[in-house]
């Protein structure tokens, strides 16, 4: 079945993890062999040939870079504009996939009902990948009068925050309000026709950014607080807030999003037992919540910063994304259910938000 994954830090693993994501997974782990810089080395589960067996021939990409201000002790770059360079040398790897027909970059209705009719007939081998270009955590862009260059560029989605406190939001374990520039910037945003991707906004963030901001959201990669408690999922309460706004929320993989008491670097997949059935159990949360599959997708989070380690147990490559649909049809979702939350509702949700 064709899959759609709404979040993927390909960029990042190919400058930042000096990963050739043109090789399989195999040779990529291989050459890795011996290497400790990273937690994950030689447990990268994502590559562009690994997806093309897996039929994720669809994906949100992101561009990624962080700036710290003097108090922040979370890893990032020392200001805004070298950042912006990060995230220009991100994007420079996603041209050069583009050169060599690895990658094709999604960014208007027609090029889009152009790939789907592409992977959904008989693909051929080397088919390219097709990405819509997204930003995580929104301090690279160094003004909002920025973003408009940056929609040149093909951007198409801004989560304003990640990790910590930022230029324009606040994101996961931090607390408070948007500010003025976070106002200013989701004004450009919906000027522009940007989509907000509202995972990793804090709650104060979130609230405020629901009210505020008139255009499209979505939440690529989120998993529900309900199942496992921590403020980087979403409350039921936002969850029912994003459905009634059409979004469609993607389930993540990361393991400790998954499973309830899962301490980083300790606890393993073998003794938690996590399993590629956990996600169903969110995305089955948020389908009932909604009563219809018709606002859940599938955003992996593969390879962002963490590989096999802390995955789920029976998940060797991103290609075992093709096993989810079993574990749906053994809950009774039917055929069409399924094809919504592989990969139609991200598809219609584009379709509508660029008509
Ligand atoms: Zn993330």
């Amino acid at each position: 079945m064709f899959i759609f994954d709404a979040h993927l830090d390909l960029s990042m693993n190919a400058i930042e993890w000096n990963r050739d994501l043109t090789q399989s997974v195999h040779d990529i782990r291989q050459r890795e062999v011996g290497l400790s810089d990273r937690k994950d080395r030689g447990n990268g589960t994502v590559s562009l040939p690994e997806m093309r067996r897996g039929k994720v021939g669809l994906c949100v990409a992101t561009q990624i870079g962080r700036y710290v201000r003097r108090d922040n002790l979370l890893p990032g770059w020392h200001s805004p504009e070298q950042a912006w360079a990060q995230t220009q040398g991100q994007l420079a790897w996603y041209r050069v996939m583009e050169e060599t027909d690895e990658m094709t970059a999604i960014t208007d209705v027609n090029g889009l009902n152009a790939h789907v009719d592409l992977w959904q007939g008989n693909p051929p081998l080397d088919a390219p990948i097709g990405y819509i270009l997204s930003i995580e955590g929104a301090d690279s862009i160094r003004s909002p009068d920025n973003l408009a260059q940056a929609w040149e560029q093909g951007l198409r989605a801004v989560g304003p925050a990640h990790y910590g406190p930022g230029t324009y939001a606040q994101g996961t374990h931090a607390t408070g309000r948007l500010g003025a520039p976070g106002l200013a910037l989701l004004k450009e945003m919906e000027q522009l026709g940007m989509i907000l991707d509202a995972t990793h906004l804090c709650d104060e963030s979130f609230a405020e950014a629901m009210e505020v901001f008139g255009g499209r959201v979505w939440a690529s990669h989120s998993n529900c607080r309900e199942l496992v408690p921590d403020d980087r999922q979403f409350s039921d309460e936002q969850l029912k807030l994003l459905i009634e706004r059409g979004a469609v929320v993607g389930g993540a993989l990361d393991a400790w999003m998954l499973v309830p008491g899962w301490e980083k670097g300790k606890t393993t997949p073998t003794e938690s037992g996590v399993k590629l059935e956990h996600v169903v159990d969110h995305i089955d949360h948020v389908c009932q919540l909604a009563g219809n599959a018709r606002h859940s997708g599938i955003g992996t989070d593969l390879d962002g910063g963490y590989g096999l380690e802390q995955s789920p147990g029976d998940l060797d490559t991103i290609a075992d994304l093709q096993r989810l649909p079993d574990l749906f049809r053994a809950r009774g979702y039917t055929e069409e259910d399924i094809a919504n939350i592989m990969h139609d509702n991200f598809i219609r949700f584009l379709r509508e938000t660029w008509a």
